[in-house]
């Protein structure tokens, strides 16, 4: 018996899979058509013969998740809830823009980074994704759009680059030829910052956009608001992402979400300024979407002022820098930015 997902296999795995079951080749070239095109059963598999089709459905599973929920927002953003294997949930979101759309995606069942403001960080950490898991998650959010997803933003639940293996054969997976073949041009990856996985990114891939929630560049308060991850030194932060844009040679997103009264005073938007000096970036600015519960040294936290994002804005550029403001889709369902956090009874 199999245990692992063929989902989550790449052409070459496959191949070798097939092989060990004496099947020719050119059969793992139409299992994984097929599973990229968002097959569920192998009995759909028409072409693949009668026999190869039973003794895969008696040796293997094609996927290891299980549709637990699937919510709508007024505004057209679509949050799927996916058990996992061992009681594990996870959740992702389908963003529609334009007749295309942009696939959220999560790569760990929890957080271990532990941002004060992020109800994924509120949870602690269970486990890492498979591939299989992170490709399901595309597969099903690709399935509810008629194939039509244009773009992934590594953005959901869990810090990708503490799960770089499993993100980067996820990815290779969505992107192959053979298969789905999604745009590599059209993936960025989110990090809270995790320097070896950012010069990995670099050395090794994949090549996808990078977008850093660098959230303040006040260092101090920084390692207070994104506490699990260590102390952190901006400037070895920054070496690592000149690093990465010298073979890159693409715009680095940074991310901050503006928390009311922390971090979008004059102090903060000159720290930001310095940050991204040497760097060719466009800074994304998300007023923080509220969560129940989540306080900072003591306080509740708050979205932002209207006043207080403006400034912040206006401040940046007019140092310069390049500005755009987050939509805040998925609200409505808990779905936007900072709010997913599936937990194991999710499937009702
Ligand atoms: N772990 C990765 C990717 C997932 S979080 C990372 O931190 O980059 C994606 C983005 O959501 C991050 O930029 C994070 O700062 C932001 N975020 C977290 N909680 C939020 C909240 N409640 N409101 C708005 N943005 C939030
Ligand atoms: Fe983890 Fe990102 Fe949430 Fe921080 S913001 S806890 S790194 S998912």
């Amino acid at each position: 018996m199999n245990n692992v997902a063929l989902a989550g296999m790449t052409l070459g795995e496959l191949e070798q899979f097939l092989k060990g079951m004496n099947e020719q080749k050119f059969r793992a070239a139409q299992l994984f058509a097929w599973i990229s095109r968002g097959a569920r059963s192998f009995g759909e598999m028409r072409d693949l013969g009668l026999s190869l089709r039973k003794k895969l459905d008696e040796s293997s599973a094609l996927r290891s998740s299980v549709v637990a929920k699937i919510e709508t927002d007024r505004d057209g953003a679509v949050k799927l809830g996916l058990l996992l294997g061992g009681g594990a949930a996870v959740e992702a979101v389908l963003l529609p823009a334009n007749g295309r759309y942009t696939a959220c995606l999560s790569t760990q069942a929890g957080c271990p980074v532990g941002c004060v403001f992020c109800k994924t960080g509120s949870l602690g950490f269970l486990r890492n994704l498979s591939a299989a898991e992170i490709v399901e998650q595309f597969l099903e959010l690709d399935a509810l759009c008629a194939g039509n997803v244009s773009n992934i933003v590594v953005m959901g639940m869990g810090e990708p680059l503490l799960n770089l293996e499993a993100l980067r054969k996820a990815l290779e997976i969505i992107t192959s030829p053979e298969g789905r073949g999604l745009s590599k041009r059209r993936i960025t990856i989110s990090t809270s910052g995790i320097i070896a996985g950012i010069a990995e990114l670099a050395e090794k891939g994949p090549d996808a956009e990078l977008a850093l929630s660098i959230t303040t560049a006040r260092e101090d308060l920084r390692g207070r608001l994104i506490k699990g991850a260590g102390p952190v030194s901006l400037r070895d932060l920054k070496n690592a992402l000149v690093r990465w844009q010298q073979k890159h040679r693409r715009r680095i997103t940074l991310e901050t979400v503006l928390l009311g009264g922390i971090n979008t005073g004059g102090e903060d938007a000159e720290a930001l300024v310095r940050f991204a000096r040497g760097l060719r970036t466009v800074v994304n600015i998300i007023p923080w979407n509220p969560v129940e519960g989540l306080s900072f040294e003591g306080n509740a936290l708050v979205p932002p002022a209207q006043s207080e994002t403006a400034f912040f804005r206006r401040q940046l550029e007019s140092a310069g820098l390049n500005v755009t403001c987050r939509f805040r889709r998925g609200r409505g369902i808990s779905g936007a930015c900072g709010q997913l956090g599936a937990l194991p009874d999710t499937g009702k």
